[in-house]
């Protein structure tokens, strides 16, 4: 997911994986030795990596080798920065070292679909929803989060309350936005309507960040994003 560089020769890697979960681990003189890394510690790579765990907590890889390389997500600024925003979700979702695997697949899932060319917003909603309520923080869409009852017409979305409020709930409301539960599940409506797919993408990213009292990096790009 990330790397930083850790001295001359170093890197510190962020690595989303199957079986742990998020990691970070030391790569060792990973500048020069390009053979035992494979030449590419890039974001969007999908890597076997084999590590080595010392006293005190502390990883170390041994060695990478590339499965599959989303290479669309790289060099498409707009992709790259829907793939950057996937990667940061997970990154503040998660606890460290809890593996999910659900949420792996989901993750490079989507990414391979964005990657392939097809429509990145709908996805990265799709992405949202299935992040959030993997990770427990699952905002309440079908059932009014105060009452339990129906949503249905004149439904709104509140943020703080988690979730959709029926009509009657969401009466007196203050800053609740326009609501609805189908259009969450109409994929077809939702190629086609991709401004209200990004009024949505928006929202959960609030949603995202006020529950789990984190900021993403790359909100303020998805902010100003108009169709
Ligand atoms: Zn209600």
């Amino acid at each position: 997911m990330r790397k930083r560089p850790y001295g001359d020769a170093d890197y510190v890697l962020t690595l989303f994986t199957r079986e742990y979960g998020k990691i970070t681990a030391f790569a060792k003189n990973a500048k020069t030795s390009r053979k035992r890394f494979g030449g590419r510690l890039e974001p969007f790579v999908l890597f076997r990596v084999r590590f080595r765990e010392r006293p005190g907590d502390m990883k170390f890889v041994e060695d990478l080798e590339t499965i599959e390389v989303f290479r669309r997500l790289m060099e498409d600024i707009e992709l790259f920065m829907w793939g950057s925003f996937l990667s940061e979700s997970v990154e503040i979702l998660l606890p460290k070292e809890s593996p999910n695997e659900d949420m792996f697949s989901l993750f490079a899932d989507t990414l391979r679909e964005i990657d392939a060319g097809k429509s990145a917003m709908p996805l990265v909603l799709g992405f949202q929803l299935g992040a959030l309520s993997l990770s427990g923080y699952g905002p309440s869409l079908d059932a009014c989060a105060e009452c339990g009852g129906e949503t249905g017409k004149g439904a709104r979305f509140s943020i703080r309350k988690g979730g959709a409020l029926c009509a009657g709930c969401a009466e007196g409301l203050q800053n609740g936005t326009p609501y609805s539960g189908d259009f969450l599940k109409d994929r077809e409506s939702m190629e086609i309507h991709l401004g209200r797919v990004l009024r949505y993408i928006k929202l959960f990213l609030r949603f995202t960040e006020y529950h789990t009292e984190k900021k993403l990096n790359s909100s303020k790009f998805i902010e100003e994003l108009k169709i």
